[in-house]
């Protein structure tokens, strides 16, 4: 399997190569120059193993270049036991006949990116020795909150590994900062900015492209790499989970071998719901995929009218890690619905960066809407449909996930199909415990994070994540803050360089 990039077919890579570079020189994505196919007994057979023998099957048609031992110790490092909170990694809660929520946030910081940033490390590691000949990488992260976690955790005490997280000093919530801040690890550290995420995320890609700290870095055996989710590496490990849910729908009964699924994905980059395309397209019996926006509605306005506009207002959620207007995997959606035209994504995506937006031609459009249905909806009708479903299902959604329920449930009214579902679940509740418990409470007693956490679990009973709860009094390890323009200093500061 080769990789090419969505603006120069002539690029040909390993998956190895792309997983290191992350992002092609041409500013294109990495993707895999076709698609590898499952047939109905491919995903029987699958469906007779576990998570790690299931991640196995799927990541191997894509990382060619992988020993079978090489596969067999990143998906046995990631998601062994103990390391997510089911024996089933990614289960499914069967909410009623024929809907079931896929349960994302079983790992270590109880968000969905743990799914693939538990194995990037490991894919990166294996990746970097065939590659780069043993020099050291450095990881560094800007994030608005859950990535930021999810990759000091997958990252810590990684051998040749060095990761360092930017955050906005003001920009996260309570308990994604305490996350962070009391990191445990050998090979981290995380830094406070001030100024907003932007400012962060410019700081990291200023510091990826100035030459002269390349220079200093190739003098001292370093490399960088980026671990957000345009990174394929990122990418291939979330196809997993749709195949597997697809097999446990069929195990548990809620459909047939063969049967056709739609699947519901609250989205921001556009990462997750275009891994379930990948799965779509591999052959998981999947009729729609349903994008849920909230406010920040611009792929909902793409979905529906071939027109990609970001040029809106900015809307701060209660779903915060949806709030965005650039969503940049759905390059590799354009690419391959296409039909793998480089220079007409090249257009796309320059107009895009040029004027803020883009218009599909008609022939693209139509296989979009093939396969795709979207919908979004504001903070009063999110909060809504975490009462509804806790009154009605007796669960508890976060905001991200209520945000997909909340747009399943319009489009089941106004088209009346009633294919069994599986909606992914993004994050556990209590990750946003004062916008859930303000959804269920009237009169909410608490004042900080943690006596929210205790009110929202009385009022409940849902189990509050160890991880979660045992942040309450654990000593912060991270406390700088530094101004945006010293951000390539304290990258020095940490490698002592
Ligand atoms: C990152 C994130 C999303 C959005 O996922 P994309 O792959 O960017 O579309 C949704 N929910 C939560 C909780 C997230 O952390």
């Amino acid at each position: 399997m080769y990789y090419t990039s969505t603006r120069d077919k002539s690029v040909k890579i390993s998956s190895a190569q792309a997983i290191t570079k992350g992002i092609s020189p041409d500013g294109g994505l990495f993707v895999p120059v076709e698609i590898p196919k499952l047939t109905l007994d491919d995903l029987k057979r699958i469906s007779g193993l576990d998570y790690i023998g299931r991640a196995k099957e799927i990541l191997k048609l894509y990382l060619t270049d992988f020993t079978e031992e090489e596969l067999d110790g990143c998906v046995r490092g990631a998601y062994r036991a103990g390391k997510f909170s089911s024996d089933k990694t990614a289960p499914l809660h069967k909410l009623s006949d024929g809907v079931s929520v896929l349960e994302l946030w079983r790992g270590p910081t109880c968000a969905f990116k743990d799914m693939a940033l538990q194995i990037l490390p490991y894919l990166l590691t294996v990746s970097a020795k065939k590659t780069l000949k043993d020099k050291k990488i450095v990881i560094l992260v800007a994030t608005s909150g859950d990535t930021g976690k999810a990759a000091l955790e997958g990252f810590k005490d990684v051998d040749n590994t060095e990761i360092l997280v930017f955050y906005p000093v003001d920009g996260v919530s309570p308990m994604q900062k305490l996350q962070m801040i009391t990191q445990e690890g050998g090979n981290v550290n995380v830094c406070a900015i001030r100024g907003n995420f932007d400012d962060a995320q410019n700081g990291v890609k200023s510091i990826f492209t100035n030459k002269l700290i390349e220079e200093k870095f190739k003098e001292n055996n370093l490399v960088f790499s980026s671990a957000n989710s345009i990174n394929w590496g990122r990418l291939v490990p979330q196809i997993v989970y749709y195949v597997s849910a697809y097999c446990d729908m069929a195990l548990q009964g809620s459909i047939k071998m063969g049967e056709k699924i739609n699947v519901v994905v609250p989205t921001g980059n556009f990462g997750n719901i275009l891994a379930a395309y990948y799965a779509k397209e591999m052959g998981v019996p999947i009729n729609k995929l349903i994008c849920a926006s909230n406010s920040n509605n611009v792929l909902t306005d793409f979905l529906k009218t071939g027109t990609y506009d970001r040029n809106r207002k900015f809307y701060c959620t209660l779903s915060p890690s949806m709030d965005i207007l650039i969503s940049s995997n759905l390059e590799r959606l354009v690419y391959i619905l296409s039909g793998y035209d480089d220079e007409k994504t090249r257009d796309y995506m320059l107009s895009l960066a040029e004027s803020g937006k883009y218009t599909v031609d008609d022939g693209l459009f139509a296989k979009i809407r093939q396969s795709f249905e979207a919908g979004f909806c504001n903070d009063e009708e999110t909060k809504r449909t975490i009462k509804r479903v806790f009154e009605n299902n007796g669960y508890l959604l976060d905001t991200h996930t209520a945000v997909a329920a909340d747009v399943y449930d319009s489009y089941v009214k106004s088209s009346g199909d009633l294919t069994p579902t599986v909606i992914a679940s993004t994050a556990n509740p209590y990750k946003f415990s004062a916008s859930v418990l303000s959804a269920i409470e009237d009169n909410i007693k608490s004042e900080d994070e943690f006596s929210m956490v205790e009110e929202l679990f009385e009022k409940s009973k849902e189990p509050v994540p160890e991880q979660l709860a045992g942040l309450k009094g654990k000593k912060p390890r991270f406390t700088a803050v530094a101004d945006k323009e010293n951000m390539a200093q304290v990258v020095f500061d940490m490698l002592g360089i």
